[in-house]
């Protein structure tokens, strides 16, 4: 322990964290500036370890500045930095922020250090009240990454560097209430040196989890949109078929486990969008996407094959039981439209249905071309109608 003090002599070490602050700031910073706007937070975390910057300047000045812009005006701009930081995450978490109450914690924060360093100098007591604000935050920090619950590496990451952040604070505490203060913040104690050490390079490994964090969310953003209908949000026909070939691929293994693919096509489509205008077309593709995603639920997938047609897949469901729910989705596309719709004004419309298994098939592009099949008897029987392949 004895060289620890003189390897990380408590000056170098702060300022050296500050420095490693700007070049995070600058990284973020420019991470900000090419990554889509949905990505929110990215500002306030390049803020933060700008302003910890300013801090750290402030109390490597100790002893050349007046003890209130190194004492007070320090540790208050520390602790707004963790602050601001803790608006970052909640900024990406939940995209909006709210910080008040730990914002107005820095004023008590800051009127302390004032009483103990100007009315009654008490370098204990300002220690001791530094750390347990300070392990406060960090542990609310990670608690709202816990409570968000998302498996992604980089949050696993954020929430052990801010408990472990909390953890060294705390254990500064108690080294405080134990009588282990020190006698001041550039004394280099080797308690003070695991502090302002693991200070330093939290700063940088801080950095690191947003960056894995922001580009993850980038990756899931860009995947969801690669995949999705934008009109309607249901998968596009790329990720249709990718989700048609694996299902089909799974179920040649199981015997007796086909799955099944309804074709649903709107009937006279083109007269909705000639009599009501294209934007009313758009809207009864939406109503009949959630009709049709409320009696599918969880049972099989929906997406957008072309303009007005859908593809439904249903794994592991038999002929009948594909029959039913073909059935069902009709029943529920013919209801009439409610006045609370945006395509209240065309009144009802329908579909037809065409419906085929992987049963004794040996591709998707055979399934999918029965389906079609049956649907275009359908269309050619009157519409707004369900046929399978076995009937036809
Ligand atoms: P059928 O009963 O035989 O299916 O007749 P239909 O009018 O539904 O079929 P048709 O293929 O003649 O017309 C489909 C129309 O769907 C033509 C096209 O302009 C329209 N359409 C395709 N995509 C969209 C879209 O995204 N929005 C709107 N509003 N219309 C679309
Ligand atoms: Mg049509
Ligand atoms: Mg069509």
């Amino acid at each position: 322990m004895g060289y620890l003090p003189y390897l990380f002599d408590p000056r170098s070490t702060i300022l050296l964290a500050g420095l490693m602050g700007i070049m995070m700031s600058l990284v973020l910073f420019f991470m900000r500036r090419s990554y889509p706007p949905s990505i929110r937070g990215l500002s306030d975390w390049s803020r933060a370890p700008l302003i910890a910057f300013v801090s750290t300047l402030l109390f490597a000045a100790r002893g050349f500045l007046p003890d209130f812009a190194t004492i007070v005006v320090a540790n208050m701009v520390l602790f707004q930095a963790c602050v601001i930081y803790y608006a970052g995450s909640q900024q990406f978490l939940l995209g909006r922020s709210d910080t008040r109450g730990w914002t107005a914690l820095n004023l008590v924060l800051g009127m302390l250090m004032f009483w103990f360093s100007s009315i009654q100098p008490d370098f204990e007591a300002r220690l001791a009240i530094v750390t347990l604000a300070v392990t406060l935050l960090f542990f609310f920090h990670a608690m709202l990454y816990v409570r968000h619950k998302v498996p992604v590496y980089g949050m696993r990451l954020m929430i052990g560097l801010l408990l472990a952040q909390s953890l060294v604070a705390g254990l500064r505490f108690v080294s405080v209430i134990m009588g282990m203060a020190g006698t001041s913040i550039m004394e280099a104690t080797w308690i003070q040196s695991v502090y302002i050490t693991m200070y330093s390079f939290s700063v940088l490994f801080l950095s690191i989890a947003v960056v894995l964090m922001a580009t993850d969310r980038v990756h899931t953003e860009f995947e969801y949109l690669a995949t999705r209908d934008p009109l309607t949000g249901v998968l596009n026909r790329r990720a249709l078929l990718d989700a048609c070939l694996a299902e089909f691929a799974a179920s040649h293994g199981t015997q007796g486990r086909p799955a099944a693919l309804l074709m649903v096509d709107l009937d006279h489509f083109k007269s909705i969008n000639d009599r009501f205008g294209h934007q009313m077309g758009d809207a009864v593709l939406r109503e009949a996407v959630s009709r049709m995603q409320r009696v599918i639920g969880t049972q099989g997938l929906l997406g957008r094959y072309g303009g007005e047609e859908f593809v439904v897949l249903l794994p592991h469901t038999t002929m009948a039981d594909a029959m039913t729910i073909a059935a069902r989705l009709k029943e529920g596309i013919d209801e009439p439209l409610p006045p609370d719709s945006p395509a209240h004004a065309v009144g009802s419309f329908a579909v037809s249905i065409g419906v085929a298994t992987s049963d004794g098939v040996k591709d998707v592009d055979e399934v999918l071309a029965q389906a079609d099949e049956v649907l275009y008897r359908a269309k050619a029987l009157g519409r707004g109608r369900v046929i399978a392949t076995a009937t036809a």
